[in-house]
């Protein structure tokens, strides 16, 4: 194709295109591409003018053409982006930079088991539906010279690439032309020897079938006529490649397809399409289960027809689709055509609509009238609830929109996810919550135990990733709880010199109710019972000290003086008061006396009633224990438990309760709880905890 040809080809539809535009793109690419020859022996640039004809053909905006031209500059050429952009101007360079990452997409693609995503991947990366027509073209060209090139391996390759990929895109935005013409192609090179056979017996047919056909083709017209309607009849020609693809559903033989006969009819308005629909019901028979109204109801890449199989003159089976000329033209380019009539009402907005993933556009085609300006904002964003991602490997994963580095990590192997400690997005170092985009590649770091995933719970975004996030947490929950139960029963059965064996442990399975080690661990652990109890069942005429009471595990009056034996009293809610701390009370109307430690922010609200503050004082020599409640942040490690609990029952404090709450690979947080007799015996604890240096920091919970 020559420069003028182009030119004319893109001004018979746009007389008003900016010719000189065109002339510079094809002098720009002319020399950019230089001495480089196809396969074919031609000089390069053969190529991006066919494509850039192609898209004239389908009767594109300038913009697309001169896109064309330039398409492979970047990618095969010395030329630069920004060269694009200073010659040809932002939204070129935009189109040309986007086919560019198309291109370099393709060569990811791992297997044809891959293909529904990556045809996705692509549909998603084009921003541009222009992007994606380009694209279109380009591997038209490509397609239809491909048998110039001698490696045959390399042949059978691209034409799978384009039969799994390519041609079903094509469909996908309705262009049945290039669907078809691309099926053809790659079927020419991947079954050669059986197309050969369709095409040859396809003549044969078609000699034999000839006289019928203009026979049925003069009916039909004679048909219209009388009725008065204008209809352009033309008998179909069959595509190898569908033939075959039939024969191979219907596990059919060639003769037994080759006796229907196809025709199209097309007419002006949707009502005629109906009109011709009943005149042909009404001369010859339908076949019943055969009939489908595509115009009602469209498919979902917006194919609208009438479909029809009839008992024609001679008893012939005839396959007859009914439509508008301009149904007609959509079918056969899809989303290029609309852009035709984009102008004119009659292409219905619900044709439009009737696209799923069209709805966007039609959107963008509502608010905005010029066509110019709707191109530009063409954004496709199909699949806008999926994103595409690479394994190192090529393997192409489907996530949610928003999906982070560790979903990603789940969607291949829940074990990844569990020991993922770090990811690379592209070759880069990324924190695992990052967001991920369209075409990035993700490799995981694993470490080598499990990794901490509490504070990452919120930015996994796929159902997958979350429950197993919360398992794994559950899990290493009840691993903790274990290890501090062992803990805490250790320390308890030393600090009276015994050694609290299997043998020894078992005795307390019983009235536990508990049938393992690690049942019994974890019941302590988790606090459902203490370690003091399991020692009292497993020595029941123990010689240890007899024990002092617990406050709380016993039911008897608060031993603090100044209260009114007329009202009742309480300990404020979550407060871990013991003897010695500095109290006050506060009377609550109908509600007795409430107990504050002073430095309780909650006394400000009675700040403006000093009335009903009283004072208190703890009584001397009080015999019970009462529960204090520290707060300690340790660094991870196994053994670090043993040190804690054994250094607060050297100071003779009991823990009655631990609660872990973890919070991330490197520390967590432990709530313990110890009876103890005052505030000078929960001092000393805590002062000689802080001398532990496996401890971040320790402090008492009053309230
Ligand atoms: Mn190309």
């Amino acid at each position: 194709m020559r420069q003028y040809e182009l030119i004319d080809s893109v001004t018979s539809y746009k007389p008003d295109a900016d010719q000189k535009l065109l002339e510079k793109a094809y002098i720009y690419g002319t020399k950019m591409h230089g001495r480089q020859l196809r396969a074919s022996g031609d000089p390069y640039f053969s190529h991006p003018i066919e494509v850039a004809g192609i898209l004239a053909e389908l009767k594109l905006d300038t913009t697309t053409v001169v896109c064309a031209l330039l398409h492979d500059t970047i990618e095969d050429t010395s030329a630069t982006i920004k060269d694009i952009e200073k010659n040809f101007g932002k939204e070129v360079a935009k189109l040309v930079d986007g086919v560019t990452k198309l291109t370099l997409l393709e060569g990811n693609l791992e297997s044809s088991k891959q293909a529904e995503n990556f045809r996705k991947l692509l549909l998603a990366s084009a921003s541009d539906i222009r992007i994606l027509l380009i694209k279109l073209a380009d591997r038209l060209h490509n397609m239809r010279t491909l048998h110039y090139i001698k490696d045959q391996s390399k042949r059978k390759r691209i034409s799978l690439e384009t039969l799994d990929i390519y041609a079903p895109l094509a469909g996908r935005i309705g262009m049945q032309e290039i669907k078809e013409e691309l099926e053809d192609l790659s079927f020419s090179h991947i079954e050669p020897k059986i197309r050969d056979i369709i095409t040859e017996r396809l003549k044969v047919s078609k000699r034999k079938k000839s006289k019928t056909v203009v026979l049925i083709d003069k009916e039909l017209n004679k048909l219209f006529k009388d009725n008065n309607l204008n209809c352009e009849v033309s008998g179909r020609v069959k595509k190898p490649y569908s033939v075959w693809k039939k024969l191979e559903i219907q596990q059919k033989s060639l003769d037994q397809l080759s006796d229907i006969f196809g025709f199209r009819i097309c007419v002006e308005t949707v009502s005629q399409c109906y009109q011709v629909l009943g005149i042909l019901h009404g001369k010859w028979q339908a076949i019943p289960g055969r009939f489908k109204d595509y115009i009602s109801t469209p498919k979902k890449n917006g194919y609208q027809s009438i479909h029809t199989t009839i008992i024609g003159p001679k008893n012939q089976r005839v396959e007859v689709q009914i439509r508008t000329l301009k149904m007609n033209e959509m079918c056969e380019r899809g989303l290029a055509a609309h852009w035709v009539y984009k102008d004119q009402d009659d292409i219905g907005n619900d044709y439009l609509a009737s696209i799923e993933w069209i709805n966007d556009l039609v959107d963008i085609l509502n608010r905005d009238g010029a066509t110019e300006e709707f191109l530009e904002n063409t954004k496709l964003e199909l699949f806008l609830d999926q994103i595409y991602c690479f394994t190192p490997k090529g393997t192409l994963v489907a996530l949610p929109r928003d999906a982070t580095a560790l979903d990603f990590a789940y969607a291949v192997h829940t074990d990844l996810g569990n020991f993922c400690s770090s990811v690379k997005i592209n070759g880069a170092d990324k924190r695992r919550r990052t967001k991920l985009q369209n075409g990035d590649e993700v490799e995981v770091v694993k470490s080598k135990t499990p990794v901490a995933l509490e504070s990452l719970q919120e930015f996994v975004k796929t159902g997958k990733a979350k429950s197993a996030i919360i398992r794994s947490i559950k899990e290493k929950q009840t691993h903790n709880q274990r290890l501090i139960g062992k803990a805490i029963i250790k320390s308890v059965f030393s600090s009276h010199r015994k050694k609290p064996t299997r043998d020894i442990l078992e005795r307390s399975f019983g009235p536990l109710k508990v049938n393992s080690l690690a049942k019994l661990y974890k019941l302590v652990g988790d606090g459902s019972a203490s370690g003091s109890k399991v020692y009292d069942l497993v020595f029941p005429n123990n010689n240890r000290k007899k024990r002092i009471k617990n406050y709380i595990d016993e039911n008897i009056s608060i031993p603090i003086m100044g209260l009114y034996s007329d009202m009742p009293a309480k300990f404020a809610d979550n407060t871990f008061l013991v003897p010695g701390d500095k109290i006050v009370g506060i009377i609550i109307p109908d509600n007795g006396i409430t107990i504050f430690p002073v430095s309780s922010d909650e006394l400000l609200a009675y700040e403006k009633s000093p009335e009903s503050w009283i004072k208190l004082d703890w009584k001397k020599n009080i015999e019970f224990t009462f529960v204090a409640r520290i707060i300690v942040t340790l660094i991870n490690e196994v053994g670090v438990l043993n040190s804690i609990t054994s250094t607060i029952a050297d100071y003779g404090g009991n823990i009655s309760n631990l609660i872990l709450n973890e919070k991330d690979s490197d520390f967590y947080n432990l709530i313990i709880d110890i009876n103890v007799n005052d505030n000078k015996h929960i001092s000393d604890i805590v002062d000689s905890l802080e001398g532990l240096p496996v401890l971040e920091s320790v402090k008492r919970f009053i309230g």
